[in-house]
């Protein structure tokens, strides 16, 4: 797209009105339109007149992510895919929790780090997602939430992606994410999901957001990462542990360790107190959860029995640690197993309702 309003923060669409010949004010009428209203085209931001929405919608076309399809687990959980301005779809999933409902969302079509336990990095990356197209997603999330009188809590950009290897897009998104004029959410409720880039989180350090950063750890040793991850060659363990450090120093936001159990692969209890070992340097909560299949992988979740012992070893060390409730296994919406919605229909145009049809999953 020329000209992409929606990843534009309320300066930049005030420079826009301003070199369209438009007052100032404009701009900002717009940012509000796009992120409190929501307003699914031009043609409802009724504060403009009409001249200005179809001179608008001809100069600066606005493209909203769309629900394509929508599935509903049993425990509540929803998996939506969502299509993008091009015809390329991505999922996001809205999980309920105590404190309230999180959307847990894309950052990138497809991924390029090729985790070897991750659906979504099976078919590599296409393109990486806009500012506007992350941070939509959760314009999208409340839209539908609104509908049953909730609202988002919490956002984990956690779909499918390397939020960091986004960098741009993803900075830019949780800006508009945060900014109170837009969705107005607490950087502290903001989750970056990362698999271990250190010179980025280095440089997300620096960026003024203390979002809390969850790293995809998984093993306690570069021999054993290395095997479950192939990005472990290019940054391992003990210069990713430096770049958490400075996260930590920077930001005081305790770093959160993601810890998928897979049997007789890391949920060995000597792994258990290597770990112990590694993560006590700052502080920090470390999140077990038992691998969630992927049929293309030849794994097994840890049996009940296992991943107990492994987080009493934990427990017993002082480390803060929970096993996650592993919400939309029965969708494909838990950890790991979201991909890019392949097997639907055509996206339809922007403001079209979500189909009712059930998913059919293509897989990548
Ligand atoms: S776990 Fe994250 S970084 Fe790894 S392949 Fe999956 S989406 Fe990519």
């Amino acid at each position: 797209m020329a000209v992409d309003v929606l990843s534009m923060d309320r300066t930049a669409l005030e420079h826009l009105m301003e070199e369209g010949g438009l007052p100032r004010y404009r701009g900002r009428q717009l940012f509000h339109a796009l992120w409190k209203t929501r307003v699914a085209s031009y043609d409802a931001l009724s504060v403009w007149p009409a001249t200005l929405r179809s001179r608008a919608a001809a100069e600066w076309p606005l493209v909203r992510v769309v629900p394509v399809e929508r599935q509903q687990a049993r425990d509540g959980t929803e998996k939506i895919v969502v299509g993008l301005f091009d015809g390329e779809r991505v999922e996001m999933v809205l999980l309920p929790h105590r404190f309230g409902w999180s959307v847990c969302v894309s950052t990138q079509v497809g991924c390029a780090i090729g985790c070897h336990f991750c659906a979504s990095g099976l078919a590599g990356k296409t393109r990486n997602l806009s500012a506007g197209e992350i941070a939509d997603q959760v314009a999208l999330g409340e839209t539908l939430l609104a509908e049953r009188g909730e609202r988002v809590r919490r956002v984990d950009l956690m779909g499918i992606g390397e939020p960091l290897d986004n960098y741009a897009g993803t900075v830019a998104g949780l800006r508009l994410m945060h900014d109170p004029d837009g969705l107005g959410l607490s950087y502290r409720h903001l989750t970056v999901s990362t698999s271990g880039l250190a010179p980025r989180i280095r440089k997300l350090a620096d960026e003024g957001m203390p979002v809390t950063l969850a790293v995809s750890l998984h093993a306690p040793n570069d021999a054993v990462r290395g095997e479950l991850m192939p990005v472990n060659r290019a940054y391992p363990i003990a210069p990713l542990m430096d770049a958490l450090a400075t996260y930590w120093e920077r930001t005081r936001r305790r770093i959160t360790y993601e810890y998928l159990l897979i049997d007789g692969v890391n949920d060995g209890l000597t792994l258990a107190r290597e770990l112990v070992r590694l993560v006590r340097r700052f502080p920090c909560h470390v999140n077990l959860i038992p691998w969630n299949p992927v049929p293309e992988f030849p794994y097994r979740p840890s049996p009940p029995a296992q991943v107990t012992a492994f987080r009493t070893v934990l427990d017993e060390a002082g480390i803060s640690c929970t096993v996650r409730r592993e919400l939309g296994q029965e969708i494909e919406a838990a950890c790991g197993q979201l991909r890019r919605g392949l097997g639907a229909g055509p996206t339809p145009a922007s403001g079209q309702q979500p189909s009712e049809r059930p998913l059919s999953r293509g897989g990548a």
